[in-house]
């Protein structure tokens, strides 16, 4: 199979092989331009050598988006809500990009959201991006692909970007990570409120949408979450979450989720709140990066210098372990 990072870069026209600081001079255009963008997420889904300069070039664009992120188990109606939301938000005139993170596949491409019928209504509506992202297997997985994607779709002025992602392990923490306000979905009579708790993504929900409202169950739902938002120590001037009740398929409840996702952001910025979520995001990519870096630098040390003379000598009990990990990283950092 050909490397598509590869196919990227030689694509036609070549957007990146040439002049990456070009794209600086007006990235917006790049909304404009869905195959081009395309072509950059590629680059961060393939952590592709072309990707440094892009993402120097992008810098002085970025940090103007809201990124949404949407999490919750399979078949609880996170892309039936998606699509909502990005009809409410075009109604607005606000551009949107939606970014699918499919964490529990190696394959990326229609599977997730291009064959969803709802996702479809936005297909050729030009102030919409929809990308599918499968980050299993890839190096670094979602913590490494992923905040740069969203970068890109910051540049290229998507006011709005949404980050759908299923619920399955670590991956809606992660998402939490990435986003500025996470909505946390459950649907009716399936225990996805004791699953939320058990699996710790109560605490980074900062919307619970109990989606499916017109399914029996609903209000039992919501006095669960209720309950254990009830119990989370929480203090002064801190976010409350409310708990939305939707029925995607017919848009009723997307108003009042529209009106709190507002009402989200406008703490998000009268708290500082913000600011210390982007700050975080940014220390945590860094770390993510210079760890991966000090990796790749620690594998490619000489014979006798590097991991493997280290580790005999700490076996057989010449060295201890914190000396023989000074010793690597110091050989590593020249
Ligand atoms: P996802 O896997 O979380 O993205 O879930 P989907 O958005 O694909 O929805 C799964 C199924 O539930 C689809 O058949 C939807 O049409 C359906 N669905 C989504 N929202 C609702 C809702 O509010 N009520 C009902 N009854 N069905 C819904």
């Amino acid at each position: 199979m050909p490397d598509p990072a590869a196919q990227a870069l030689a694509g036609d026209p070549p957007v990146l092989a040439g002049d990456p600081q070009a794209l600086a001079g007006d990235p917006r255009a790049l909304a404009g331009d869905p195959r081009a963008l395309a072509r950059l997420v590629s680059l961060a889904e393939n952590a592709a050598p072309g990707l440094r300069p892009v993402m120097r070039a992008l810098a002085p664009f970025t940090g103007r988006g809201w990124v949404i992120g949407l999490t919750g188990p399979p078949g609880v109606g996170k892309s039936t809500v998606t699509a909502a939301l990005v009809a409410a938000f075009r109604e607005r005139g606000q551009r949107v990009a939606v970014l699918a993170v499919d964490p529990t596949s190696p394959f990326t491409g229609g599977a997730l959201l291009g064959d969803r019928v709802r996702m479809q209504e936005h297909a050729t509506d030009p102030g919409v991006f929809i990308r599918s992202m499968a980050t299993r297997g890839h190096l670094g997985g979602l913590s490494a692909a992923a905040p740069q994607a969203l970068r890109i779709l910051d540049a290229a002025g998507f006011g709005v970007i949404l980050v759908e992602t299923v619920g399955v392990g670590q991956a809606e923490v992660e998402i939490a990570g990435l986003a500025d306000t996470t909505l946390v979905l459950a649907a009716p009579g399936t225990g996805d409120a004791i699953q939320a708790a058990k699996a710790g993504i109560l605490e980074v929900a900062d919307i619970f949408v109990v989606n499916k409202s017109d399914q029996p169950g609903a209000q039992e739902a919501v006095r669960d979450l209720r309950t254990m938002i009830a119990m989370a120590r929480r203090g002064e001037g801190d976010w409350k979450p409310p708990i939305v009740t939707t029925t995607a398929t017919t848009g009723e409840g997307i108003a009042d989720l529209t009106a709190r996702l507002d009402a989200h952001w406008s703490w998000l910025a009268s708290s500082g709140e913000r600011d210390r979520r982007r700050l975080a995001r940014a220390r945590a990519e860094i770390t993510a990066l210079a760890v991966a870096a000090l990796a790749v630098r620690m594998g490619g040390l000489p014979n006798g210098t590097g991991l493997d003379s280290l580790a005999a000598r700490v076996a057989a009990g010449e060295l201890d372990p914190f000396s023989a990990a000074d010793e690597l990283v110091a050989a590593a950092s020249v």
